[in-house]
């Protein structure tokens, strides 16, 4: 069924953003499907001593602004086509950010959590072995996604720089800070989110230190978002949520006290003082900021008529869908879209490359400003050509970003 299918998915909003560019069938022939798709099995020794065969993927979308860079995920049910989806997104966000690289993305279909370490490295060497000539600083350069982390990228680093016969500490980023990694990044997704949050509140005339807060995920991107949430702007944080439930207080919560308690409890449902709700509850709350965190398609046809929201500020990738954006438009929803939203994590991830190839690294003060800048920059660009044009903020993102790939690519005459 085509709606499941996110390739299509994204393939849709592409379309969109063509027909209000007035884009020829050519250039959308070519910026449609992805430039190249590296498809790898892998053969990894497993402690029982059986040699087990592994899937893996890596689609390098467009490099028309530079090599392309995204994230390699570890996932059971991973598929060619979220692979494609995420790479042609991968595309769109370094555009919107204006930083000089193309979109990618990889995958291995395995299950992380019944490897054990050793088996979880041979599958991260092999997986370089197998891509290792389409890959590299000047090519291709991956980093952690799902259920990858900085010991895998360290692992895949050091399989780069052996078959290289050097040091190759750019190939990767997302790496441990003593192997060529960057302070802030831990929190650059969330961090740029709250920057592009911030001038939407602006724009918008909405007092941040008086607002509240709903958060559904509480991972990485949902944590950090909470906390930056109340520690930047004092604004109040009455939800969050993960897979196990929600948690609703209307005076406000503390995300550190909720990020101890799921350590112990492994969810942030039944935190004390709290009322549990839903996750489809909490998407509803009167709030002035929404921020999903977790999944895809939770914002939809069947509930966008209940997004009380003033702003909804994606972090998560894809989690409203097309009709849903139209609905949400129509009723005044600001929405800051996932690839602009979320952007932070890529661009201190190029900067993680800066400093690998300056071989000089930065102070966190320094990243935090230099992501500040992009991040502004990109909003005020999205933002302008929403008002501009007269269309909604996800078709402007797509927009900006759109044009900014074609102009590379008709400038190196590929177009
Ligand atoms: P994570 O694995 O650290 O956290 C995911 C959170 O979502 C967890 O708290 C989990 O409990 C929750 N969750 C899972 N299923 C849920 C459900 N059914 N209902 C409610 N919550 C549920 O992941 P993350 O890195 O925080 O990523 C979250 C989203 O942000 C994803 O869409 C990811 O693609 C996007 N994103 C993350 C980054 C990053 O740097 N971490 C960058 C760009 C985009």
């Amino acid at each position: 069924m085509e709606e499941l299918n996110v390739f299509a998915m994204a393939q849709r909003q592409f379309d969109e953003s063509a027909r209000i560019l007035e884009l020829d069938n050519s250039i959308r022939g070519v910026l449609r499907v992805p430039k190249r798709e590296i498809v790898v099995n892998i053969p990894v020794r497993m402690d029982d001593g059986t040699l087990r065969i592994f899937l893996g993927f890596r689609v390098q979308y467009n490099d028309a602004k530079g090599p392309t860079k995204g994230g390699i995920r570890f996932h059971p049910l991973e598929t060619i086509d979220t692979v494609r989806a995420l790479a042609a997104w991968m595309t769109w966000k370094c555009a919107v950010v204006d930083i000089p690289l193309g979109g990618a993305k990889g995958g291995i279909i395995c299950d992380p959590k019944v490897l054990s370490q050793g088996e979880l490295e041979r599958l991260s060497r092999g997986y370089v072995q197998a891509v290792w000539p389409l890959i590299g600083p000047e090519k291709d350069i991956p980093a952690p996604d799902v259920y990858t982390n900085p010991q895998i990228m360290a692992w895949m680093m050091d399989e780069y720089s052996r078959l290289s016969g050097m040091n190759q500490f750019g190939v990767i980023t997302g790496k441990p800070l003593q192997v060529g990694g960057t302070k802030g990044r831990i929190d650059a997704t969330a961090r740029g989110g709250m920057f592009a949050l911030r001038e939407a509140a602006e724009v918008l005339g909405l007092e941040l230190e008086k607002a509240t807060v709903a958060v559904q995920g509480f991972g990485n991107a949902g944590y950090y978002a909470a906390h930056l949430c109340r520690d930047m702007f004092g604004s109040r944080i009455v939800a969050v949520s993960d897979s196990g439930g929600g948690a609703y207080n209307k005076e406000g919560l503390l995300p550190e006290a909720l990020y101890e308690y799921k350590a112990k409890s492994a969810t942030v449902s039944g935190f004390p003082e709290c009322r549990q709700i839903s996750n489809e509850e909490l998407l509803e709350l009167d709030v002035d900021v929404l921020i999903p965190a977790a999944l895809e398609n939770v914002i939809n046809e069947e509930n966008s008529c209940r997004i009380n929201a003033r702003i909804v500020a994606e972090l998560a990738n894809g989690p409203t869908t097309p009709e849903a954006d139209s609905v949400l438009h129509e009723r005044g929803v600001h929405v800051i879209p996932d690839f602009l939203c979320n952007a932070g994590g890529v661009t201190v991830s190029y900067f993680e490359m800066v400093q690998n190839f300056s071989m000089y690294y930065w102070e966190e003060e320094e990243i935090n400003l230099q992501l500040d800048k992009k991040m502004t920059a990109a909003y005020h660009s999205v933002y302008n050509a929403s008002r501009e044009m007269g269309i909604h903020m996800r078709h402007a993102a797509y927009v900006v970003s759109v044009k900014r790939v074609i102009e590379a690519m008709k400038l190196r005459g590929w177009i």
